[in-house]
């Protein structure tokens, strides 16, 4: 008897993953819409307690005073779920889109919790005919109120150190450990919470809160902390090996067990710590350099900063712990029939893993790859023999950048009338995956779009969240 596969016709194939990419964008919109969802819901939860007072100027400005605080809180409670991490999260939106909204979101809960301090304050003292100084002094008697202002001043120093953008000024740990008093921040809020006024004594609003805080520190501790780590126990990724592939870059080669229960798609990152006297201390995002097996990986990281330098030294048997795998720049997100790969630099790394699983037949897929000077061309002899095995275009661009639409290229290129339609016929039918420096990539974007590729074509892995 013999048996036969049946393969699937290509246009389904894209139908399929086309209605996969629809899902995935509803997800995401349906999230957004929860963001704002709960906001209201916050205040509206406080509205239909009948604790609240119009009628008189004081009871007026203690109510938006709360009603500030708790679309407030609401904000840095949905921020924590959306950097937490979270499955859904990632494979519907990315996780590097749900810090952009992360961050989007930092300002106006600042803002707020700023208003609801000052307005209760002032709205309290002209309740009472007090005041603001002794007021402010009297609410110093009260241990939850202690607490709250503590939780105030936190985040004051996360907010401040965001928006002045200590993250580019001081090493990346600096601005982490900051931010991670967020969560402090947020916890020494809950008591004042639940005890001042009859606010949040009793009924749907307590309930409502108390699961928001569950699904928020509950996704920190899960995503964050106790799923990673019984992943890193059970695959047991060790350093077999550091090699250097330039004098600014190399590779590390891993060992572990069962690799391929992780589930990884070519072009993916793990977010990676490893386990040295002097490195233990930071983890570094960094994408897979080739497609994995069962026992072993391979990642390549370029030197920027005194993080990476450090890990270019490490010991082999060096154990490692990671959290992952990660991102959406891979073969699930294609939507169209052709491929076209524009990566620079050290961005070569998740391109180089996501063409060894990508579903193509001979002539789908072009890359280009970028280099201002022969001394970043990472991984790129590697290429040679992917192209000869998977039929592959490959154009390599060396040198300065150009100036002109295409100065994404080099100047010698695009002087000789180079462009991304001579280099990507078939781009019209196209999905287009970019990686390098943001300022290159957002050029390389604009002139996608401005040839008419659509946005949900255009995938784009950024190393600078
Ligand atoms: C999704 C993703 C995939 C990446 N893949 C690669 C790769 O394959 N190869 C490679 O060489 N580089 C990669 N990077 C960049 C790499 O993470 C940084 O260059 C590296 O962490 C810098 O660390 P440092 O301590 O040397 O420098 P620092 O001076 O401490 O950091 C430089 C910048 O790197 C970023 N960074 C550092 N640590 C983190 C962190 N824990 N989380 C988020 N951002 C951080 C920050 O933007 C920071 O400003 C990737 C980044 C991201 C976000």
């Amino acid at each position: 008897m013999t048996s036969t596969t049946v393969r699937k016709s290509p246009t389904r194939v894209l139908a399929a993953r086309r209605s996969a990419n629809r899902r995935r964008q509803l997800i995401g919109d349906l999230l957004v819409v929860l963001v704002w969802a709960s906001a209201a819901i916050s205040v509206a939860l406080y509205f239909a307690s009948g604790l609240v007072v119009l009628n008189t100027g004081g009871g007026f400005v203690t109510t938006l005073g709360i009603a500030t605080g708790l679309v407030g809180s609401d904000l840095v409670l949905v921020m924590l779920v959306l950097a937490s991490r979270m499955p859904l999260i990632d494979a519907s939106v990315g996780h590097d889109r749900a810090m952009g909204l992360h961050r989007k979101l930092g300002k106006p809960a600042f803002y707020l919790l700023i208003a609801h301090a000052v307005l209760l304050t002032v709205g309290y003292s002209m309740s009472i005919h007090s005041n603001i100084v002794a007021e402010t002094v009297s609410f110093f008697q009260n241990r939850d109120l202690v607490l709250a202002y503590l939780s105030f001043a936190l985040f004051v120093a996360v907010i401040v150190t965001s928006l002045v953008n200590v993250k580019r000024r001081f090493p990346y740990e600096f601005w982490h450990v900051i931010h991670l008093t967020s969560y402090a921040a947020v916890l020494f809020a809950l008591p004042h919470m639940l005890s001042q006024g009859q606010l949040l004594t009793a009924g749907w609003q307590r309930s409502y809160w108390i699961a928001l805080y569950l699904l928020a520190f509950g996704s920190i501790a899960g995503f964050r902390f106790i799923r990673p780590a019984l992943a890193s126990m059970r695959h047991r990724m060790r350093v077999e090996r550091v090699e250097r592939i330039a004098a600014d870059a190399f590779s590390v080669h891993l060992r572990g067990h069962d690799l391929e229960r992780l589930g990884i798609q070519g072009g993916q990152y793990f977010i990676w710590r490893f386990w040295t006297p002097g490195t233990w201390w930071h983890a570094h995002p960094i994408s897979l350099s080739a497609s994995p097996r069962k026992d072993s990986a391979r990642i390549t990281i370029r030197i920027v900063g005194s993080g990476t330098q450090a890990l270019a030294s490490m010991p082999a048997g060096t154990p490692v712990s990671f959290s992952g795998p990660y991102g959406l720049f891979t073969d699930a997100v294609r939507s169209a029939r052709h491929v076209a790969i524009i990566a620079a630099g050290i961005g070569i790394t998740p391109v180089r893993s996501l063409i060894e699983r990508l579903d193509l037949s001979v002539g789908e897929a072009t890359i280009l790859v970028r280099a201002s000077n022969p001394d970043q061309v990472y991984l790129w002899e590697e290429l040679n023999e992917i192209k000869r095995r998977r039929g592959i275009k490959v154009y390599t661009s060396v040198g300065p950048r150009g100036r002109g639409p295409s100065g994404w290229m080099s100047a010698r290129d695009e002087s000789r009338g180079v462009n991304m339609l001579s280099v990507f016929p078939h781009l019209a039918e196209s999905d287009i995956f970019i990686c390098g420096p943001d300022a290159w990539s957002q050029m390389v974007e604009d002139e996608a779009r401005a040839r008419g590729v659509g946005p949900s074509y255009i995938h784009r892995e950024k190393f600078d969240w």
